[in-house]
């Protein structure tokens, strides 16, 4: 407990959903020890709640209880009033009565996905999340992107969020104003998949902390206005062994990539079609996934290639010593902060894990504008584009045979009730209403 605070004061339990809000209950301190173990009530009804009020309805109505135990080790305990940032929460997982995960509870998902990597493959996967979003709080003009004029405008925020991102004990990368008027990017260093979720939830809300205390706002929506550019959600991930050594490198094959990264990447691409809803779980994140806005629009695997489903990094090889094995990485393109970082990565590690079920070999690397070549050829790559609303890529989800076997029959359920109920709420609206809207939620 930090010396400043009373052990009346509340901390907060929190899950992130399938609305990619971070729900909770918050206790006295000093019920930790007691709470650690029995948690706080939770309810079945509440992973139906969308991001904009509406509850979808599903089978369990007002019956049925569950616990949201906080994991302590997550926990957020810092107070600057310079900054008026005053944050007490910690993360949990949904357990039920007996104790098991909950079919629902995201982080319990990413959990298990962990596991059947490590346990069938023997591998673990690292990641980082690279997260842009919209602060409301300077200047707007447009063609200042990645300008030294638009940091000036951001004033005192960036600078905050780094210091209050650090004393989360996440490690600062690189922050820079996007290409779009009040766009930003801030990176933070890897970790391993369950603490690179939790550290994407803290990004979130810390960023959202400190905008607040400098009286402004940050919205993570995928798309500020239909005409703009996107705020999009790069996975930056690798693989190693349970010892830690990487195994995503091997010089003699092509692209270096070693056969079992190449195997875990191509179920990742088989399978992005039947997952992307969770990735690219709202209305508006589907505007973003169109061709020549650098985000991505088709399972492909590019090279050095800013509109690749996958892209495989650059790796700088002017140093003095060759350090591309430990280097070498993958990005994750076609996801955005409306998904759950949990959700994000049990996708993903769950489709890579498929590839190597099935050793799957390596795909080509693409190096050419893909709108330019027709349907048949592009099957004949095995690729094909992306869903192209909400609606479609939830059929996709719905009818997969994988995605059942991987996530449960009441997870998948579940979600397409909750996303349906998301899209009758936004029927009858203009992208530009829409748009507002997403602006506000997330
Ligand atoms: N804003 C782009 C997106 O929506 C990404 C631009 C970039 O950082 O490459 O994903
Ligand atoms: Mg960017």
């Amino acid at each position: 407990m930090s010396s400043a605070r009373k052990d009346t004061d509340l901390v907060m339990v929190v899950t992130s959903d399938m609305a990619g809000q971070l729900r909770g209950k918050a206790m006295p301190l000093r019920a930790r020890d007691h709470r650690s173990v029995i948690g706080v009530g939770w309810t079945p009804t509440n992973a139906l709640i969308t991001a904009f009020g509406p509850i979808a309805t599903g089978h369990w109505g007002a019956l049925g209880d569950l616990m949201l135990q906080p994991d302590f080790s997550t926990m957020i305990d810092i107070h600057i009033p310079d900054y008026q940032v005053d944050e007490c929460f910690v993360i949990g997982n949904v357990l039920t009565l007996a104790g098991d995960p909950w079919d629902c509870c995201l982080r319990g998902q990413l959990m298990s996905a962990i596991d059947a990597l490590r346990e069938k493959h023997g591998l673990v996967l690292t990641a980082a999340f690279e997260h842009e979003f919209h602060y409301s709080g300077c200047q707007e003009q447009p063609g200042l992107g990645y300008s030294l004029r638009a940091r000036r405008r951001l004033g005192a925020f960036p600078d905050r969020l780094s210091d209050v991102i650090d004393r989360c004990g996440l490690v600062p990368d690189t922050f820079m104003p996007e290409y779009g008027p009040g766009q930003c990017e801030f990176t933070i260093e890897p970790n391993n998949a369950l603490r690179a979720a939790d550290d994407a939830v803290v990004l979130r809300e810390m960023t959202r902390s400190v905008a607040r205390g400098l009286d402004a706002r940050a919205s993570f929506t995928p798309m500020m206005d239909p005409a703009g550019v996107g705020n999009g959600v790069h996975v930056h991930f690798s693989l190693q062994d349970i010892n830690g050594a990487q195994v995503n490198y091997d010089s003699h094959r092509p692209h270096g990539l070693s056969q079992i990264a190449g195997s875990f990447l191509a179920g990742m691409l088989k399978l992005m079609p039947e997952y992307l809803c969770l990735t690219a779980p709202s209305v508006a994140s589907y505007m973003r996934l169109v061709p020549y806005r650098w985000s991505a629009a088709y399972n492909n695997l590019g090279i050095q290639d800013r509109e690749a489903g996958i892209r495989i990094c650059p790796v700088f090889q002017g140093g003095t010593q060759d350090d591309t094995e430990d280097k070498f990485h993958f990005e994750y393109r076609a996801a955005d902060a409306a998904a759950s970082p949990y959700l994000v990565l049990a996708a993903l590690i769950r489709a890579g894990t498929a590839g190597l079920d099935a050793a799957l070999d390596a795909p080509e690397a693409t190096r050419t504008d893909l709108t330019m070549i027709d349907a048949d050829e592009l099957s004949a790559m095995n690729i094909e584009r992306l869903p192209l609303s909400l609606e479609s890529a939830l059929q996709r989800f719905a009818t997969s045979a994988w995605a059942a076997e991987a996530f449960g029959e009441t997870l998948v359920d579940t979600y397409l009730r909750h996303k349906r109920c998301e899209i009758a709420v936004m029927q009858d609206l203009s992208d530009e209403e829409i748009c507002l809207k997403y602006a506000a939620a997330y």
